[in-house]
């Protein structure tokens, strides 16, 4: 490998070094790709996937020593049924659940641990299959920033190399519809070609690009919370631009409840999926069983169904101290445990009147709120009457979360709306992440992999399902692309020599 700065040739070039770009370059140069250069726009790597804890998996060996044996078939079956078999491309959610705790103990190969178990559910009830990265030094769950750190030293180590920012600008193809190289623009404004047969587009989603996010989810609009790197697509259009077809639809990946985006006021959002809590809409009514906001990801579809898309959480000051005194209902997450500085929070967040109001009497909420204030007192009338019966008439609310409010404030309502984290599609591929034209034929020599592309999840991110697949999955796709098309530029190397060695024997 030349030490030039504007490598001419290779035989690989990634497009992106986050969550599937580094497990594509590790992959192929582990199956014993030569020349492998990815192109990361940004000055780290990792991407989005820095901010990831944990990925779905099955079979993994952390499961095979907990003796815990879910079924692949199973799994499939109900991942394509909670899809209706629509848009999902069956082929593609099959390798993916199949070939998930490969992707474990490829990781732990390279000395990641994992944890998994039913306190890290998202849900009761729910298969333990998401799997924790966990820091070895401390014990602490940890971000799989740590697991890039390690990807990244391997490339290095096996002789690949990442341009930092440095981005793709154009695919090039010869005469026969076969990539041959691509442009590619450094940081200092210089612009270069490098000559390659393959590239894997590993470049993210659109999160970040507000047309696009439009374009896709027309209920899009500013009131969606949550942080993330702003990935703008640029990918799709290079997969577009060199005849890939794109899908009319794309999948947005959405957790409610999300109050705050502060770290300062976490306790806001924490204190909207206490199970205890209820929720009303700008109108003053209940809308759900509360305890739905254990499942982040289909809570969204509820609270984006109620006037502004946005809802209230309303809390007793005795909610607080049960949270100070035995720590939050939700099953453990980051972080998670009793939260002593939650009322100081609350109050402070109140103090601001953004994101929280406090007062002694429900009509006081209900004026912050905007709803009538007999709605409101009649919601937790009605709700009250409910849990003294243990019978929650109207949403079937799970007995063991029913606790009446106090007779007497202070009381608390926290706003709460939906928080975008990515977007899934629309670059079409096949389940060896080839990327299909218009025709469904693969365009030679191009591959995509990670959160551009498509058939790996249908109208509704299947969150709370296989908790864990935007970056599971980002990382398998990366894994097979790396394999294809490293197997690829092999063979045209070889179809090459051999041209070669024809014609100097003529
Ligand atoms: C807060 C947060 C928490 C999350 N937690 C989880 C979790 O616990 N579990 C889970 O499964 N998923 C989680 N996700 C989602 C997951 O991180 C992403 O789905 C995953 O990282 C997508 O991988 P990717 O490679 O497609 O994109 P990314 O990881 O975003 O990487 C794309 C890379 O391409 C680079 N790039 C973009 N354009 C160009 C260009 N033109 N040229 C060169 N480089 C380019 C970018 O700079 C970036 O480094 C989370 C996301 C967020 C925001």
């Amino acid at each position: 490998m030349t030490s030039n700065p504007h490598p001419q040739q290779a035989d690989l070039v990634i497009i992106g070094a986050g969550g599937a770009g580094l497990p594509a370059a590790v992959q192929a140069l582990e199956n014993g790709a030569g020349r492998v250069i990815l192109l990361e726009k940004r000055k780290t790597a990792g991407g989005n996937g820095v901010f990831a804890s944990g990925i779905f998996a099955i079979q993994s060996p952390v499961h095979r020593a907990m003796m815990i044996d879910l079924d692949p078939d199973q799994v499939y079956k109900k991942t394509m049924a909670f899809h209706h078999h629509a848009r999902a491309n069956g082929r593609i959610v099959r390798d993916y659940i199949n070939h998930s705790g490969d992707t474990i103990r490829w990781l732990m190969e390279r000395g990641v641990e994992f944890e998994v178990g039913p306190e890290m559910q998202m849900y009761f009830g729910q298969d333990p299959t998401w799997h924790i990265a966990m820091n070895p030094e401390t014990g602490d769950i940890s971000r799989f920033a740590q697991v890039f750190r390690k990807l990244q030293a391997e490339i290095k180590s096996r002789g690949g190399r990442i341009l930092f920012e440095t981005e793709c600008q154009t695919l090039l193809k010869d005469d026969a519809g076969r990539i041959r190289g691509l442009v590619a623009r450094a940081a200092d404004g210089t612009t270069f070609e490098i000559e390659t047969p393959a590239v894997v587009i590993a470049s993210g989603g659109f999160i970040g690009n507000k047309a696009m996010l439009k374009k896709y989810f027309p209920y899009f609009d500013d009131k969606f919370g949550g942080f993330y790197v702003a990935m703008q697509g640029e990918g799709i259009a290079l997969a577009e631009q060199a005849g890939g077809a794109l899908e009319d639809y794309a999948t947005l990946v959405k957790e409610a409840p999300g109050s705050s985006d502060e770290m300062s006021e976490r306790a806001l959002t924490l204190s909207c999926r206490e199970p205890y809590t209820i929720w009303v809409n700008q109108l003053g009514r209940r809308f759900t069983d509360e305890t739905i906001g254990f499942s982040l990801q289909t809570c969204t579809n509820a609270v984006l169904n109620q006037p502004g898309r946005q809802a209230w959480t309303l809390l007793d000051d005795a909610m607080v101290q049960d949270v100070i005194d035995h720590g939050w209902k939700l099953p453990r997450f980051p972080g998670m445990g009793t939260d002593q500085k939650m009322r100081e929070q609350l109050d402070a967040a109140a103090a601001k009147g953004l994101w929280c109001a406090k007062a002694d009497d429900w009509a006081g909420l209900a004026r912050w709120i905007g709803a009538e204030p007999e709605a409101l007192q009649a919601t937790v009338d009605e709700y009250n009457a409910g849990c003294e019966a243990g019978y929650d008439a109207t949403f079937a609310k799970d007995r063991r979360f029913l606790r009446r409010f106090a007779e007497r404030g202070p009381y608390y309502a926290v706003r709460f709306t939906c928080m975008i984290i990515e977007t899934c599609g629309p670059v079409r591929v096949d389940e060896k992440m080839r990327v299909l034209g218009a025709d469904w034929k693969p365009i030679p020599g191009l591959y995509a992999a990670g959160a551009l592309t498509t058939g790996w999840q249908g109208h509704d991110y299947c969150g709370d399902h296989l908790f864990g697949t935007a970056l599971g999955y980002s990382m398998h796709s990366g894994r097979v692309a790396g394999r294809e098309a490293g197997a690829y530029a092999a063979a045209h190397a070889a179809a090459h020599a051999a041209a070669h060695a024809t014609a100097a024997r003529r």
